[in-house]
């Protein structure tokens, strides 16, 4: 299996245990490590993958469970560095009657905004097919440069670069700033992941179609639109045709759904190197084989949803089986 890295945050999510309430009537949490890219890599390395994850945390205890986390889940964290400048990041979270979240960050600045570019090693890339990032970590801080680094030393190794721009609006001065950032790392990748509920947002256009057409910029070679029970396409665009394969969303009684475009996009890049496509001309994989990787992803996802919890919920691909 070939090597996949992901970079960015990774923090403790504190879920409350009640639901239906706003945050400052929650009572008690329960602490989950999470942090999209820590949740990408670890169901990349939950189904066998070969996944590393770049990031950095503080030198405190919820930087050592963030470790034992990632290490049980069979992430490599030779990468994860450690500091005693800043805190690991946290994140409180109150959920709605409707299974949606709120969230408030207390990231000012957390130990991972504060990796530097020069902190990045171009040797980590050598054997590495895929670079994962996300946008939490793209704010204005040391961290979006070391995201540059990491593109361009992944880039010289002739990896893909895959983005999921996993929207987290309040982390953010402005929804505009946001959106400028997302539009700026877009044209770096060649795998776009994004939803149906970023979807407006990110491109500022309302036709669907016509708003993701408009995310084949740059690099991006293929766009993974996922529609949370309605399941996800894999569109691609190659000479000006556009191709779409479809895939349903498998029925679930879904009781959390935190992590499931994480465990979507891990285990569709696992895929990829289980099956040994040719990476250079992912917009050429057969029809087939793309229907077979996303009925798989939709599968995995959507038992991720059946659990609560992100990384504690991802199965290993013998459970899934
Ligand atoms: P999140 O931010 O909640 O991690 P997302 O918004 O990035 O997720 P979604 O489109 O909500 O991504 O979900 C990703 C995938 O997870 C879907 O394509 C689908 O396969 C699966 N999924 C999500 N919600 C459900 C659900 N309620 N039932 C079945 N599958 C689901």
């Amino acid at each position: 299996m070939y090597k996949i890295i992901t970079i960015g945050e990774a923090l403790i999510d504190f879920i409350p245990n009640q639901k239906g309430c706003m945050l400052k009537e929650v009572t008690g949490f329960e602490r989950v490590a999470g942090g999209a890219p820590a949740n990408v890599a670890a169901a990349v390395a939950k189904l066998s993958g070969n996944a590393y994850f770049i990031s950095q945390l503080g030198q405190d205890a919820f930087g050592d469970h963030i470790v034992d986390v990632l290490n049980e889940a069979n992430v490599n964290t030779d990468y994860v560095l450690r500091t005693n400048k800043a805190n690991t990041g946290l994140a409180f979270v109150s959920l709605k009657e409707d299974g949606n979240r709120d969230f408030s960050f207390y990231r000012n600045p957390s130990a991972d905004m504060l990796l530097e570019d020069n902190q990045i090693q171009e040797e980590w890339f050598k054997d590495c097919k895929v670079l994962h990032f996300c946008s939490v970590d793209l704010v204005e801080s040391p961290m979006k440069y070391a995201h540059k680094k990491a593109i361009e030393y992944a880039s010289n190794n002739n990896a893909i670069i895959s983005f999921d721009p996993n929207v987290r609006l309040p982390l953010w001065e402005n929804h505009e700033e946001c959106r400028s950032v997302i539009l700026e790392f877009l044209p770096m990748s060649h795998i776009v992941k994004i939803s149906d509920e970023e979807l407006e947002f990110i491109t500022g256009i309302k036709d669907e179609s016509e708003a993701l057409e408009s995310l084949f910029v740059g690099n991006v070679k293929a766009v993974i639109y996922t529609k949370g029970p309605d399941g996800a396409c894999f569109i691609t665009r190659k000479n000006g045709i556009i191709k779409n394969v479809e895939g349903k969303g498998i029925k679930v009684k879904a009781i959390d759904t935190t992590g499931a475009g994480d465990s979507f996009i891990g285990s569709f890049l696992y895929q990829l190197g289980r099956k040994n496509i040719n990476l250079s001309n992912i917009e050429d994989i057969d029809e087939k084989t793309l229907e077979g990787i996303i009925a798989f992803s939709n599968k995995y996802a959507a038992d991720t949803t059946t659990k609560k919890g992100a990384i504690s919920a991802m199965c290993t691909l013998k459970d899934l089986e």
